[in-house]
């Protein structure tokens, strides 16, 4: 089931999410439910707060559907190591429509959990590595807009205000 993406104002977006205690059947259902949304969208991420829940978990596929082996759903995640930087075009799906340069590590490990609650770790590079830094902010209540210079973070808000005012948010 297609999940509904909250925007940018809805004020889950900048809560701190909980940690994932059941590892039980609703949780698959959820994390199941975030990659349908995800896929539909489409998007390469998205964290729970983004559907409303306030739970530590994401879903990513780098490679939109090609590759299994890049479809991961990280509960508890939790950033290890960080190696270098990279910087390039970043979006999110609560922020339809708005891309720019983010500065983020270009190698991360990340130690989560998975469905059954076992234990694993992610040595990921580039677009992984952006996708993992940006979901895990998610959890924090972190945006990406927080990377911005006051002045560009401001000029982002005042464009989202003007669609809000036209219903196109
Ligand atoms: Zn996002």
């Amino acid at each position: 089931m297609k999940l509904e993406v909250v925007k940018y104002g809805d004020p889950l977006l900048t809560k701190r999410a909980e940690e994932v205690t059941e590892f039980d059947k609703s949780l698959a259902r959820l994390v199941d439910d975030m990659f349908e949304t995800m896929y539909g969208a489409p998007g390469v991420g998205l964290a729970a707060p983004q559907v409303g829940i306030l739970k530590r978990l994401f879903v990513m596929d780098c490679g939109s559907g090609k590759n299994p082996k890049q479809k991961v759903a990280l509960i508890n995640p939790v950033i290890e190591t960080e190696e270098g930087d990279q910087s390039g075009d970043e979006g999110c799906l609560s922020f339809p429509g708005i891309y720019f340069q983010v500065k983020r590590p270009q190698r991360v490990t990340v130690k989560a959990q998975d469905l059954d609650g076992s234990y694993f770790t992610l040595d990921v590079m580039d677009l992984e590595a952006r996708c993992v830094e940006h979901e895990t902010d998610h959890l924090d209540g972190e945006l990406f807009i927080n990377y911005l210079s006051p002045l560009k973070r401001d000029l982002v808000k005042r464009k989202i205000k003007k669609r809000v005012k036209l219903g196109d948010w």
